[in-house]
C-alpha cells in the first residue's frame, strides 16, 4: 500500500510539471531548437543584405609577391583595392596591367611613402601627381583614390585635390608579425561588414594570409568589394567637386 501511494504521488508531481511547462511554454526541447538554429544563422540572413568587407594593399606592386596575389584573388573571384607608390609602378608595368585588366581598383600611395602632413605642400603634391601620372600611363585612367601613408594627411592639400582618402579599419600590423596564420586569424576575428582591411603584399606572408582570409570570410557569407563599393563609411573622405 505504501509503494501504491508512493507511485502515485509521484507520477502527479510529474504530471504536474509537464502542466506548468506546456502553459509557460518553456519545453526544454523548444528551447534548444531555437538556440541551435540562431547559431547555425548565417551572417547574410541577418540583415537580408550580403555583407561586404574591402581588402587593401599598401606599398606594392611587390616584382616578388604580388603575382601569386593576383592569381589566388582570381581565382576566388575577388577584386581588391591596390595603393601603389610611384617608384615601385616604373619596374612593375605587367603587374599594374593585370590588375587593371582583373578588375582591381588602382590607387595612390604617393611616390617615396612620404607622411603627407610633414611634407611640404609643394613637395606632397608633386609626389600625389606624378603618381597619379604614372599609373594613368599604364592604365589610362587617373586614379581616384589615396591613402595616405601612416594615415596622415594636409588639410589644405586635400582641398585642392578631386581624390578620395581611404583609410581602414582593420590593421593586422602584418609587417611586424610576418607570419601567414597569425595575420589571418587576427583580420578573421575582427571583420565586420563594412570594414576596410589594410594588408601590404611586399610581403610573402601577407599575401598567404590574404587567401586564407578570403577564403574564411566567404565561407561566412561575406563578398569581398574593391573600396568604391563600401557605402556609408567614414572611412573613406570624399571630395565634392561641383
Ligand atoms: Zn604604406
Amino acid at each position: 500500500m505504501k509503494k501504491t501511494t508512493v507511485v502515485i504521488v509521484t507520477e502527479v508531481i510529474i504530471l504536474c510539471i509537464l502542466i506548468i511547462c506546456f502553459i509557460f511554454g518553456k519545453v526544454p526541447d523548444n528551447k534548444e531548437s531555437v538556440k541551435t538554429s540562431e547559431a547555425n544563422l548565417n551572417i547574410s540572413d541577418m540583415k537580408g543584405t550580403i555583407p561586404r568587407v574591402a581588402l587593401t594593399f599598401d606599398d606594392g606592386p611587390s616584382t616578388k609577391y604580388t603575382e601569386k596575389l593576383l592569381k589566388g584573388l582570381k581565382k576566388r573571384g575577388v577584386k581588391a583595392t591596390f595603393f601603389l607608390t610611384g617608384e615601385r609602378i616604373s619596374y612593375s608595368e605587367k603587374i599594374v596591367k593585370r590588375m587593371k585588366k582583373d578588375g582591381h581598383v588602382i590607387g595612390n600611395h604617393t611616390y617615396t611613402h612620404i607622411d603627407l602632413a610633414k611634407t611640404g605642400y609643394n613637395e606632397a603634391k608633386k609626389e600625389i601627381e606624378d603618381t597619379n601620372n604614372a599609373i594613368k600611363e599604364i592604365t589610362g585612367e587617373k586614379p581616384k583614390f589615396l591613402r595616405p601613408p601612416y594615415g596622415d594627411w594636409n588639410e589644405k592639400l586635400l582641398e585642392e585635390t578631386d581624390m578620395s582618402i581611404v583609410l581602414w579599419s582593420v590593421d593586422p600590423e602584418d609587417w611586424k608579425d610576418r607570419n601567414a596564420d597569425v595575420v589571418a586569424k587576427r583580420v578573421i576575428k575582427s571583420t565586420r561588414p563594412g570594414d576596410i582591411i589594410l594588408l601590404h603584399d611586399i610581403f610573402g606572408t601577407s599575401v598567404d594570409a590574404a587567401l586564407k582570409i578570403v577564403d574564411e570570410l566567404q565561407s561566412k557569407g561575406y563578398q569581398f568589394v574593391t573600396v568604391d563599393q563600401i557605402e556609408d563609411s567614414n572611412l573613406i573622405k570624399k571630395q565634392v567637386v561641383e
